[in-house]
């Protein structure tokens, strides 16, 4: 097996070899949780294989700190922390969302409310260039190629490991479900357990207008019984139907992992057949198999808008009158610091610690119409995000009043002068969907 020193080494020679300004996209071993995009020029770029940079290098449990590189995947760093009695702070919901994935791309769940997301937890990251030169950044040490590799979709360099803190955790979860019948008093809730920190995890399901479930969970030594939702049982229409549950602690933070308010099958015979081996990861896994012939309009809108939470009754109202999907994911998010990614304009605009992940996960494309173009044009107005892992419409001025072009390009120089890992906007709002290089 070679050494961590020897992976990055070779790939990094990869690299300085490389002579081309052709674009380059990674090869991972774990399937990429971006919403299929059968027209993405990524399938035909010349892939950089970090393939074997899944290792996790060390977990110190005195200190509380991991280091591992970049695809371990959460469900791998989360059953050998446990071994630990620690988790990590930010825990995404599918079992192979890796961890440099989860940083490029950006993260969330239930401990955001407190930790924002897993990029918040990280201390030092171990970078390779385009031009093959291996850096190592943290806030102390090159602060701002530090904090621009979150969310920035690896258009700045290849995250090649990375240091983060763990916290300590029981054996099992208690959940409360706590249930509104209105936007208001759901509000309210949040708001008071986001003012009180006093419980370990937080998100909900709005069932529908007039049902809103905030899913309160608290870490346990021991549970009367526990539940999995691995099987027959869906998740999220347990949080409609109980007041309580307990979980093994690794089944509670993938209790969505066979897709969260758009489980398939839907039927108890269909899962009794089928359940055990539907998952999140086997459906993007055919999805990426098969991207050629997958119609667009049959590809499920998934979408997470960030919403400032004193404009949440707004985005509501008019969700309400325009779109009316439900079943919605709803996650409170603490935003740690005016991230250097954001324009200076947005974060300007927007006193708000405290954000919803509105995620919209599994809508039907109909009547052809644009929906993520009519989210687009919408948040334009409220003054609010969206993740980048869907189809993105914005033009390049629209994007820019968001993203922080200024801090982009003063990296983008130093780690990537010849572009061949594309341009935020060049890779994420075009190539994705077959336009430019
Ligand atoms: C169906 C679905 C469900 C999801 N559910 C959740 C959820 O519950 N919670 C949550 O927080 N998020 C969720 N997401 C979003 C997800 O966390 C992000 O899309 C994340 O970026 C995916 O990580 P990945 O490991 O699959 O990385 P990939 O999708 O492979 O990569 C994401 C981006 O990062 C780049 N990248 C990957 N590795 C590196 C690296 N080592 N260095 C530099 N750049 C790199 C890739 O080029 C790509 O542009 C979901 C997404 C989908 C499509």
């Amino acid at each position: 097996m070679p050494t961590h020193e020897e992976k990055v080494a070779r790939i990094a020679g990869e690299l300085k070899e490389y002579k081309s300004t052709e674009p380059v996209s990674l090869k991972k071993k774990s399937v990429s949780h971006q919403v299929p995009k059968p027209q993405n020029k990524k399938y035909s770029d010349r892939k950089i294989d970090i393939s074997d940079l899944n290792e996790i290098i060390s977990i110190n449990p005195e200190e509380k700190i991991c280091i591992a590189e970049p695809g371990v995947t959460f469900i791998e760093l989360v059953s050998a922390a446990l071994k630990h009695n620690l988790v990590p702070m930010t825990v995404p919901e599918h079992k192979t969302i890796t961890i440099g994935g989860a940083v490029a791309g950006c993260s969330i769940e239930s401990m955001s409310y407190k930790y924002g997301g897993f990029h918040d937890s990280c201390i030092e990251y171990e970078v390779i260039t385009a031009k093959g030169d291996v850096i190592i950044c943290s806030p102390e040490k090159d602060n701002l190629l530090f904090q621009m590799l979150h969310g920035t979709f690896g258009t700045l360099g290849i995250i090649s490991r990375l240091k983060f803190k763990l916290i300590p955790a029981e054996k099992f979860v208690k959940m409360t479900y706590e249930k509104y019948s209105n936007l208001e008093d759901y509000k309210n809730a949040i708001w008071k357990h986001f003012e009180n920190k006093d419980v370990d995890f937080i998100d909900g399901i709005i069932h529908s207008p007039t049902e809103y479930v905030l899913s309160v969970g608290n870490f346990v030594s021991s549970a009367p019984y526990t539940s999995s939702y691995d099987w027959t049982k869906i998740y999220f229409v347990s949080t409609k139907n109980r007041k309580e549950d307990y979980l093994k602690t690794v089944d509670y933070f993938f209790r969505y992992d066979k897709g969260l308010t758009s489980a398939h099958p839907k039927s108890f015979i269909g899962r009794l057949l089928l359940g055990k081996f539907m998952s999140s990861t086997r459906t993007l896994q055919v999805a990426e198999k098969f991207h050629q012939i997958i119609p667009d309009n049959k590809i499920p809108i998934t979408i997470d808008l960030f919403i400032p939470f004193s404009r949440i009754t707004k985005f509501m109202e008019w969700y309400q009158e325009d779109f009316n999907h439900f079943p919605l994911w709803c996650v409170p998010y603490r935003k740690m610091r005016d991230y250097e990614w954001i324009s200076s304009s947005f974060l300007n605009s927007t006193k708000d610690e405290l954000f919803l992940d509105i995620a919209i996960y599994g809508m039907k494309k109909k009547d052809g119409k644009n929906y993520y173009r009519i989210l687009e044009e919408q948040l334009i107005k409220l003054g609010a995000l969206k993740t980048l892992i869907s189809n993105n419409f914005y033009s390049e001025e629209e994007f820019w009043t968001f993203w922080n072009k200024e801090n982009y390009e003063e990296i983008k120089k130093r780690t990537d002068p010849d572009n061949i890992f594309r341009g935020l906007y060049e890779k994420t709002c075009k190539a994705s969907m077959g336009l430019g290089r």
